[in-house]
């Protein structure tokens, strides 16, 4: 009997722990992270700061609790963070940089890139009745603007800049590991455009919970004990640092075929009538459909055994990651020719 299979392009979270991971998971030495004890833990977070080109680094659950951590670091409450368009900690975290560190936002630019122009004009003088600028985001890969790489110059330009305005620079680099892979860029060249970076280890990467965030020893101090403050001191929590660890280790080199993959969906979906496809930089596909809303869509698609989300009233996002491989896109190819 054939076995029915979904093809599931709604994100790279799907994505489900590989054999190889699970028994590191099960074979991993652990100890009381909470005193500092966890061997795993702390072979990771060693080896994400060197690979970041930062003093230390932190394991945090979420990406989500990484960004936030970040935000409490560089701001006080009233201060003012510049982000590009759909960045993430602004718009997908759940209130929670208002609830939390209490920041508002200025957006720059269009588009979620920005360059230095944009930034001058989101950042204005200091005045009683306007809020501290503190901190520049940049979000590297941009998950809402389809995964798109800051090109490299263009990061350096705004980060110099940031600085010589007196502002910190965060990285939300949920998927630096995806613009390491397609750009050529080592992650410590990614990562030196800011004194915090955030990393996932839960989208492309395939563990199945994890992030961390680095910086400074100081930095790291302080966002070890903020961790503790959100009720995120874990124990043995190598269980988990050792699947992020062979993450890191065994499935950072797939993505470049995800990448490949995104671009053969892309250049196929681009020759079905009624679809306009974004540009692809990494594994995100964005596609604007013009005869019916996106939702429609999606559940057409649905019926057809492909699952994608829609992000805007017209617009579909499929993401390619690692449990998927050609001939599930050539599958869902045929899926959206049908629907
Ligand atoms: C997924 C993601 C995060 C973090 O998400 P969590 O679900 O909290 O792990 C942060 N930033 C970007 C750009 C993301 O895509």
């Amino acid at each position: 009997m054939l076995r029915r299979v979904i093809i599931d392009l709604r994100s790279d979270t799907v994505i489900r722990p590989s054999p190889g991971m699970r028994r590191a998971m099960a074979d991993a030495e652990v100890g009381d992270d909470v005193y500092g004890e966890d061997p795993t833990a702390l072979k990771l977070e060693r080896t994400v700061a060197e690979l970041l080109g930062k003093e230390a680094a932190l394991f945090v659950p979420t990406g989500t609790m990484a960004n936030q951590i970040a935000l409490l670091l560089h701001c006080r409450p009233g201060d003012e963070v510049v982000v590009g368009e759909g960045t993430h900690c602004m718009a997908f975290e759940s209130g929670a940089a208002a609830a939390w560190a209490g920041v508002q936002f200025s957006v720059a630019g269009q588009g979620g890139l920005f360059d230095v122009a944009a930034l001058d004009r989101a950042v204005h003088a200091p005045a009683d009745l306007l809020p501290n600028p503190r901190l520049v985001v940049l979000e590297n890969t941009h998950n809402r603007a389809g995964g798109a790489i800051w090109p490299a110059l263009q990061a350096r330009a705004v980060s110099d800049r940031a600085r010589a305005l007196g502002l910190a620079v965060h990285l939300d680099g949920a998927r630096l590991w995806n613009a390491a892979a397609a750009s050529g860029s080592s992650l410590a060249e990614l990562a030196g455009v800011a004194d915090t970076v955030s990393v996932c280890f839960s989208k492309g990467l395939g563990a199945p919970v994890g992030s961390a965030l680095a910086g400074s020893r100081d930095a790291i101090k302080a966002a070890r004990r903020l961790r503790k403050m959100m009720g995120a001191g874990m124990r043995q929590v190598g269980v988990l640092c050792a699947a992020a660890l062979y993450a890191v280790e065994h499935q950072r080199e797939r993505l470049r075929e995800d990448h490949l993959l995104a671009r053969r969906l892309a250049a196929k979906l681009a020759d079905l009538p009624g679809l306009a496809v974004h540009p692809v930089d990494t594994n995100i596909v964005l596609v604007d459909v013009t005869h019916r809303s996106a939702a429609e869509f999606v559940q057409r698609l649905r019926t057809l055994d492909v699952l994608v989300n829609a992000v805007l009233p017209t617009r579909l996002r499929a993401v390619v990651h690692r449990d998927l491989e050609a001939a599930h896109i050539d599958a869902a190819l045929g899926a959206f020719a049908r629907a």
